[in-house]
């Protein structure tokens, strides 16, 4: 550079004359200096320059570096004089593509390349270059430096992974994280935003928070959260967003001031509380639905803590024990147990404790001291974790039940006494009845027969009177005599009873109309029918005979005037036990409103004038299918007859 200034002053000086080459030459000599002071200056600067610097012709070689360039390289600067700069490139291919750039825009600035070392370490380079012409413009080559910027990309790269992880980190955010200016202009969002509010990260970046919040927020925001946010301060709070669609929802943000980009802006941090709102709703629902239901129930419930201290008590239990609610919580149910049921009460909380739902009765003691007799069903809590919580029990109160029981009880104790000595009298009733009868019956029969011996030995003595009234005393003590045979066959019912067999029902009637009933069947044309074989049943022989001998002979002997009577028994099985049996006649009938009363013991309807009979017929006769487990009545309309009906026990048609 220094030889061609001073040629072209040689020229400019050949050109001139001597006066003015005189005064140049004391300007050139001074422009010498300069330039000298220059150049060395350039050198210093140039190989002192801690920056890699170098110079390089046209083809590349380098014509001058430096030491930091030596040094950066591993080599030394008469090295690297020897050299190419392609030589230090390890991809042609890049150094081809530098070229074509350098002589395209005549610089490079910050080109970034891969240089190797002398001892083949690969550095990460920004080369800055200027291409270099002569004095008519051709070039000349090349100047520029080289910048080690590994340890920049190394800062770079892990300032991208870095980024590249808090982008991740963002965006796999379960929040929805959101960075807005003091306007309100959103910066940045993250995916949970997007599906959040339904936009893309492009729409919601070109949003401003007015549009994501409904219009009556904003200013409530503006002014009770981003303009009072102190620096590194959070703020947290409830509010609701829009989305999308329109829905306002309920949402929970955490806002904190912070630089973005260099400028102060509000990093908010978004929840959607939708389903907490929601499972909080329903569990006030559910907690109404359940204290509603507590007060309502007629119940008493109570809800103790694992200790067995009362947490919960509803006013019913509080009445049932006469405490007030207050008074009742904190305490255990022992505290209120009646004497002797603390340790019932106790085995049942450990059972409950290891799972086991009780049913039982527990007592407590009143607040005014009564005993309060309670039916008690309990269970254990238990956590999600299966952690035993304590127990839920009802009470019901059951004093009214169990007084009633016990007031039974002593009735039944009552009754059981009063049946017991009624069972002994009437034993000694029919005792009496039987004993009477048995023993009056001899007696009378010597009365009846002497009357009569008396009646035949006295015959033509006595005048009319007389013998009138010793017919009447004859009579009488005739009807005597038949009123203690019936007697005595009625109170042998139970004393004379034999156990049950059984019985065919057609001989019976055979029997009855060849022996039992003959003579009165001959005496009033009488008869009687079988329409269809009967049923056997199963009772007592002698007592059946007698039910039917009894109802046979009415039917023959209640019969109207000139009309024969006839008597028919049918009798069907009525179900598995039991056979039902009628028995009716074509008689005078019976007026309905004696159907019950001819049952009792004496009952006649009529004068002995009329029908002869005792009254006791009918009472044997119900006294007998009621030992049989059934009831006798009767159906009958007066003039047309009547139906005795009645059940009797099945028997089987094999011998027993
Ligand atoms: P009695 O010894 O008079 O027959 P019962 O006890 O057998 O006594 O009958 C009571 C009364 O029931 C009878 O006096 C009679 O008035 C009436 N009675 C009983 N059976 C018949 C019948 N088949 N038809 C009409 N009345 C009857």
């Amino acid at each position: 550079m220094q030889i061609t200034i001073k040629e072209a002053v040689k020229t400019t000086t050949a050109e001139n004359n001597n006066n003015e080459a005189a005064m140049l030459r004391a300007k050139l000599e001074l422009l010498e200096q300069t330039l000298q002071k220059s150049e060395t200056k350039f050198n210093n600067i140039f190989s002192q320059s801690k920056i890699p610097l170098f110079i390089a012709d046209n083809k590349s070689r380098f014509i001058e570096v430096n030491q930091a360039m030596a040094t950066m390289l591993g080599y030394t600067v008469e090295e690297l004089l020897a050299m190419r700069l392609p030589d230090i490139i390890n991809n042609s291919d890049t150094f081809n593509r530098l070229q074509e750039e350098l002589k395209r825009k005549g610089f490079l600035y910050d080109y970034e390349l891969t240089i190797s070392t002398k001892n083949d370490h690969t550095i990460d380079c920004a080369i800055i270059a200027n291409i270099t012409y002569d004095i008519s413009g051709a070039i000349t080559g090349f100047h520029g430096s080289i910048i080690n910027v590994s340890s920049q990309k190394k800062v770079e790269s892990a300032l991208q992974e870095s980024e590249a992880r808090f982008r991740a980190l963002i965006d796999h955010a379960e929040d929805g994280i959101m960075v807005h200016d003091l306007d309100g202009n959103i910066l940045l969002a993250n995916d949970q935003e997007t599906r959040f509010f339904g936009y893309s990260k492009e729409e919601l970046v070109s949003f401003k928070m007015s549009d994501l919040l409904p219009a009556d927020k904003l200013q409530d925001h503006k002014e009770k959260h981003w303009d009072n946010l102190e620096h590194g301060k959070s703020d947290l709070f409830e509010t609701m967003v829009m989305n999308k669609n329109g829905t306002i929802c309920p949402t929970e943000v955490r806002l904190c001031k912070m630089d973005f980009n260099g400028k102060p802006a509000i990093l908010a941090v978004t929840r959607d509380i939708t389903r907490r709102i929601q499972a909080a709703e329903a569990l006030r629902d559910s907690e109404k639905k359940y204290r509603t239901l507590f007060e309502n129930l007629r119940e008493g419930v109570v809800i103790s803590d694992r200790n067995g201290k009362i947490v919960f008590a509803n006013d019913v239990f509080a009445g049932i024990i006469g405490y007030t609610v207050e008074e009742i919580i904190g305490k255990t149910s022992l505290d209120f147990a009646a004497d002797g049921y603390r340790e019932i009460i106790k085995r049942h909380i450990v059972a409950q404790r290891n799972g086991i739902v009780g049913h039982y009765q527990s007592n407590y003691k009143h607040k005014d001291g009564h005993t309060v007799y309670t039916a008690v069903n309990a269970g254990p809590m238990f956590s999600d974790d299966g952690e035993y919580e304590g127990n839920i029990i009802c009470y019901s109160d059951i004093s009214y039940r169990v007084k009633a029981e016990q007031e039974r009880e002593l009735l039944l104790k009552d009754i059981q006494e009063v049946n017991k000595k009624l069972e002994q009298s009437n034993k000694e009733l029919q005792d009496f009845a039987y004993i009477a009868s048995h023993d009056l019956r001899e007696p009378m029969r010597k009365i009846s027969s002497f009357g009569l011996l008396l009646k035949e030995s006295l015959e033509n003595t006595l005048d009319e009177d007389q013998q009138e009234n010793f017919d009447f005393m004859v009579d009488a003590a005739n009807r005597m005599q038949l009123m203690i045979d019936d007697l005595l066959s009625y109170s042998r019912l139970t004393t004379k009873a034999k156990p049950f067999t059984h019985i065919d029902l057609n001989e019976i009637i055979s029997k009855l109309n060849k022996v039992d009933l003959a003579e009165r069947l001959a005496e009033t044309k009488g008869n009687i029918v079988v329409p269809k074989p009967l049923p056997p049943i199963h009772g007592d022989p002698t007592q059946i005979h007698q039910l039917l001998l009894n109802l046979v002979n009415n039917g023959l002997k209640f019969h109207r005037p000139d009309v024969p009577p006839v008597v028919t028994i049918r009798a069907a099985i009525a179900d598995t036990n039991t056979v039902k049996v009628e028995v009716s006649d074509n008689g005078i009938g019976i007026a309905e409103q004696y159907h019950q009363q001819i049952f009792a013991m004496f009952k006649r309807l009529h004068s002995r004038s009329e029908y002869d009979g005792t009254g006791i017929g009918l009472a044997a006769c119900s006294k007998i299918v009621s030992r049989h487990g059934g009831e006798i009545t009767v159906s009958s309309t007066p003039g047309e007859g009547a139906t005795f009906i009645f059940a009797l026990p099945k028997g089987s048609y094999i011998e027993e």
